[in-house]
C-alpha cells in the first residue's frame, strides 16, 4: 500500500473509531449529513433496528441554524449518536445550540438528549411527553443498554437518556431562532400519542418526525384512524419537502405521503373487512395488508404487530 493511501485509510479508521480525532462525518449507522434546504441539516438514520454496530442510529435527525441559534430536532438514538450529532453541528456553526425539539417519545429519536446537557437547551416536547417518558424511559433505556452491551454502568452510559422537557406544546408554538421562526405543532394520537412536527416557512420544510415513514414500514403505537386524519392535515400544509421520521433525508411533497397513506388504508380497509367476515385478531396479525409485503423493509418484523394494534381498536368501531 502507497504511503499516502495507508496514513488516509489510518486517518479515516481512527475518526471512525473515535480515538481523539475529529468524529467521522459518517455516523454509526446512518448516512452522512445532508443540508436538504438553506440552514436545514439532515443525517438519515440506518434502515435498520437498532443494533451495538449501528449505535442506534436509526432515525432521522438533524438540526436547523437560525441568525442567533441552533434547534436540534430528535437528538438521536443514543449517547453516542447524539455525541456525533453535536459534533457535527459544532463543526457546521458556531451559533449555540439553543433548543432540543422531541418530534415523540420513541428512544431511537430522544435517548441522544443526554449528550447536550451541558447546552442547557429549551427542551421542546409535546404535552403528553413526560408522562409517556415516565412509564416508558426506563424500559426503553434498559433495553438498548442489553443491545449495546458492555458490564451494566457502562451499557447504561452508552444507551443514554432524555432529557426533560421544559416547554411543552398542548396545540401549538413557536421557536425563534432570530429571524428564523420554527412552528411546532401537537396532535392527538396518530403514530404515538406524543407526535409534534416542526415546519420551517422560511424553506417550507416540514420535519414530519414517525408520522411519516418512507422505505421502512410505518409502526403504529397510536391509533389508526388518527393517524390517517392527522396525515390528511399535514397534505394541506404549503410545504414543499418533507424530513420523515425513517427514510430519505428528504422528499417531496406532499407526493411523499403516497406511500404510507396507502399502507395505512391498506391496513384499515383489511381489518375492517376481516371484523365483518368474523375473523379474529390471530387472523388479523396473519392476513391482513398483505398485499404491501413487497414494498417495505422489515415488514415481517412490524405488520403483524401493527395490525393487532389496528385490530383493538377497529373492533369496537360501530360496522355501519
Ligand atoms: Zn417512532
Amino acid at each position: 500500500m502507497a504511503r499516502r493511501t495507508l496514513i488516509r485509510a489510518c486517518v479515516l479508521f481512527c475518526m471512525a473509531a473515535g480515538w481523539g480525532l475529529p468524529v467521522s462525518v459518517w455516523a454509526k449507522g446512518g448516512g452522512p449529513l445532508a443540508q436538504v434546504a438553506p440552514g436545514v441539516y439532515v443525517r438519515p438514520g440506518a434502515v435498520q433496528d437498532a443494533t451495538a454496530t449501528n449505535d442506534d442510529a436509526i432515525a432521522n435527525i438533524g438540526f436547523i441554524i437560525g441568525h442567533d441559534a441552533v434547534a436540534v430536532i430528535d437528538p438521536g438514538g443514543s449517547a453516542g449518536d447524539g455525541a456525533w450529532l453535536r459534533a457535527r453541528i459544532k463543526a457546521t456553526t458556531g451559533l449555540p445550540i439553543r433548543y432540543l425539539i422531541y418530534t415523540h417519545v420513541h428512544p431511537d429519536h430522544v435517548l441522544g438528549a443526554v449528550a447536550f446537557a451541558d447546552d442547557h437547551p429549551v427542551v421542546v416536547a409535546h404535552a403528553r411527553f413526560a408522562a409517556a417518558w415516565g412509564e416508558r424511559g426506563a424500559f426503553y433505556r434498559q433495553g438498548l443498554a442489553r443491545i449495546l452491551g458492555g458490564d451494566l454502568a457502562q451499557a447504561g452510559a452508552k444507551a443514554g437518556d432524555a432529557l426533560p422537557p421544559t416547554e411543552a406544546v398542548d396545540t401549538a408554538a413557536d421557536v425563534d431562532l432570530g429571524g428564523r421562526i420554527l412552528h411546532v405543532a401537537a396532535y392527538g394520537a396518530a403514530h404515538t400519542d406524543s407526535d409534534l412536527t416542526v415546519y420551517d416557512g422560511q424553506t417550507r420544510t416540514l420535519w414530519a418526525g414517525d408520522l411519516l415513514f418512507q422505505g421502512r414500514i410505518p409502526a403504529l403505537d397510536g391509533s389508526l384512524t388518527g393517524w390517517l386524519a392527522v396525515l390528511g392535515q399535514l397534505m394541506a400544509l404549503p410545504a414543499v419537502r418533507v424530513v420523515p421520521g425513517h427514510g430519505p433525508a428528504q422528499l417531496p411533497w406532499p407526493a411523499g405521503a403516497a406511500d404510507e397513506e396507502r399502507y395505512l388504508t391498506t391496513l384499515a380497509r383489511d381489518i375492517r373487512t376481516l371484523l365483518k367476515n368474523g375473523g379474529d385478531i390471530d387472523a388479523a396479525a396473519a392476513t391482513v395488508a398483505r398485499s404491501e409485503r413487497g414494498r417495505w423493509k422489515l415488514f415481517d418484523a412490524y405488520n403483524g404487530r401493527n395490525a393487532i394494534t389496528a385490530f383493538k381498536q377497529l373492533e369496537w368501531e360501530d360496522p355501519s
